[in-house]
């Protein structure tokens, strides 16, 4: 079988919990790279000082990047957790992207990666990239489909150069986005989040995880899981989550990288 490579990416740290430790330990054990999505605001000094220790202990598995601000906004009086949503005017979001990145470079110093930019909900518009683009960063994560009609979608939003097309998200995963500057490194797995027919949340097995890995390498050759690892915080999904991690280990087609590996070259842009 031709080979894979897999990435991991974990979202919505901030608080130092057991499931953080738990997920950290778990595939530090494995030597699998993950790419933790820092909030901003979410951060407490007892975590930022596990995060320092873990990247001086593993350099080469943990990278720590920026997600979002506050994770959240007011939108009409709502809380809507797509931060980068709604329309939101250029300067507001340069100055929220800003601001956020301030905060980890003081709060993880030299273990923050200002590379990766993670937008909350993986919602964000032609502002958003622009906004990134004047702050440095190269690289957006968000989320990919592999459907047809996903595919099919994205290479007319491509073809026409659009960030959104008919209200949707156009992905450039692998590719560089329309302003040049940032390429797009997307997850298609999502580890946790499922729902039946009638929109029920569903929690994934070992197996249905598996399933899910298998479906996204026919038409990737590079798959990213995501992960959040609050969901972890029963024996029952910390054990559906190392069993997945130990099949993957095991699989001798599988390979490991970090979402770096995934750009396209610089010098081919
Ligand atoms: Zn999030």
């Amino acid at each position: 079988m031709a080979e894979t490579l897999v990435f991991f990416r974990d979202d919505d740290v901030g608080e130092l919990t057991d499931p953080l430790r738990f997920h950290l330990d778990l595939l530090i054990e494995f030597g699998i790279p993950c790419h933790y999505q820092v909030v901003p605001s979410y951060l407490d000094a007892a975590c930022a000082a596990e995060l320092r220790r873990r990247k001086a202990a593993h350099p080469d598995l943990v990278h720590f990047n920026q997600h979002g601000l506050h994770h959240e906004q007011i939108v009409e009086g709502r809380v809507e957790y797509a931060e980068f949503a709604f329309g939101r005017p250029y300067e507001d979001q340069k100055k929220a992207i800003a601001e956020g990145r301030e905060q980890l470079s003081q709060q993880l110093a030299e273990a923050f990666s200002s590379d990766v930019f993670t937008p909350p909900c993986h919602k964000y518009d032609a502002a958003t990239l622009r906004a990134l683009g004047d702050l440095g960063f190269s690289v957006i994560s968000a989320g990919l489909r592999t459907d047809w009609p996903a595919r099919a979608y994205y290479g007319l939003g491509r073809a026409l150069g659009r960030v959104e097309l008919l209200g949707k998200r156009v992905s450039y995963h692998r590719r560089f986005t329309p302003d040049a500057r940032l390429a797009e490194v997307s997850v298609v797995v999502d580890a946790h989040e499922d729902v039946d027919g009638r929109g029920v949340r569903l929690e994934k097995t070992a197996d249905d995880l598996w399933s899910d890995f298998e479906a996204a390498r026919r038409s990737l050759d590079a798959v990213g899981i995501m992960t959040h690892h609050q969901a972890c915080e029963t024996p029952a999904k910390q054990a559906a989550l190392r069993s997945f991690v130990e099949r993957l280990a095991a699989d001798p087609s599988v390979r490991f990288g970090d979402l770096l590996d995934l750009q396209p070259s610089r010098a081919a842009a």
